[in-house]
């Protein structure tokens, strides 16, 4: 493939550290996509020890080849501003989510606007289509792929439009005997699925019993702004409501799982899913 033609000023590879944008990073970097302008993570603060394993080994892997990795911790999602998440409240509707907006899109794009040379804030803002990014959905994900909201952006998804799976992913990393990164999300991430809680909790019980307190903290939902006060707040919903993580029926929840279709599940931030 040829590097990319047009206005466009400027690459970008938008990497969530799983194990699809992980893929298509290594892709560019190899020659198998066309090279990029810079890889780019955003870091809300809370992921899991291995997902920061392997930030830190292919950043290493992708600088020395030469590629330029900007990792930004934007935050601690677990102290700063809890509420901003998707919290399910008592009645099981969510808060709205603006957490991937805070620790993710938005540092994202100041970041690129002053690779692109403009100011990371105000006006005035790139012509339209300076600045393209790639997100790592895959192929069963095409549906997800939206245009970005400002003009200067163009979101694009090179997995998709070169029908890569996720398989497919996992094959390419083990082709080149590169890492598999674990699924990445914040490890308070409301989105996580009954098994996902269920691997945390047999697998790394200090992970887990960081996030059973965080879910009884953020319970009596005082953290919150006003209208918030008096609602009881919930970082788990079960097949039948919210509940608290720490007593869960895991093991059956993760059951009926299964019979779930995958695109019924939540879609976590990684691989391009915050900017759905
Ligand atoms: S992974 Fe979850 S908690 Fe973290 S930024 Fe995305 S939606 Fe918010």
């Amino acid at each position: 493939m040829s590097k990319p033609q047009g206005k466009t000023q400027l690459y970008v590879i938008s990497w969530g550290l799983g194990v699809c944008s992980t893929a298509m990073a290594v892709m560019s970097v190899l020659g198998d996509l066309p090279p990029v302008g810079a890889i780019i993570n955003c870091d809300p603060g809370w992921e899991l020890p291995a997902t920061y394993e392997a930030r830190d080994f292919y950043a290493d892997w992708f600088r020395a080849r030469g590629a330029t990795v900007i990792c930004d911790k934007t935050g601690d999602i677990r102290r700063d501003r809890p509420l901003r998440m998707p919290l399910f409240t008592g009645s099981g509707v969510p808060l709205t989510r603006r957490c991937t907006g805070d620790y993710k899109r938005d540092p994202s794009r100041r970041i690129m606007r002053g690779l692109a040379g403009y100011d990371k804030r105000r006006p005035p803002h790139p012509p339209a289509d300076t600045i393209e990014m790639w997100l790592g959905f895959t192929l069963e994900e095409w549906h997800r792929m939206k245009p970005a909201r400002q003009k200067y952006l163009k979101l694009e998804h090179p997995l998709v439009r070169h029908k890569i799976t996720r398989a497919d992913c996992v094959t390419y990393l083990a082709k080149h005997d590169l890492p598999i990164p674990p699924r990445s999300a914040c490890i308070c991430c409301p989105f996580h699925r009954a098994s996902e809680w269920l691997e945390i909790r047999e697998t790394m019980p200090d992970v887990w019993i960081d996030a059973v307190a965080f879910d009884e903290t953020i319970r009596d939902g005082t953290q919150a702004s006003k209208p918030l006060v008096g609602q009881r707040l919930y970082l788990f919903k079960g097949m039948n409501g919210p509940e608290p993580l720490g007593s869960a029926p895991l093991e059956e929840y993760a059951a009926r799982e299964k019979t779930l279709e995958w695109f019924q599940l939540p879609l976590l931030c990684g691989d391009g899913g915050c900017w759905t």
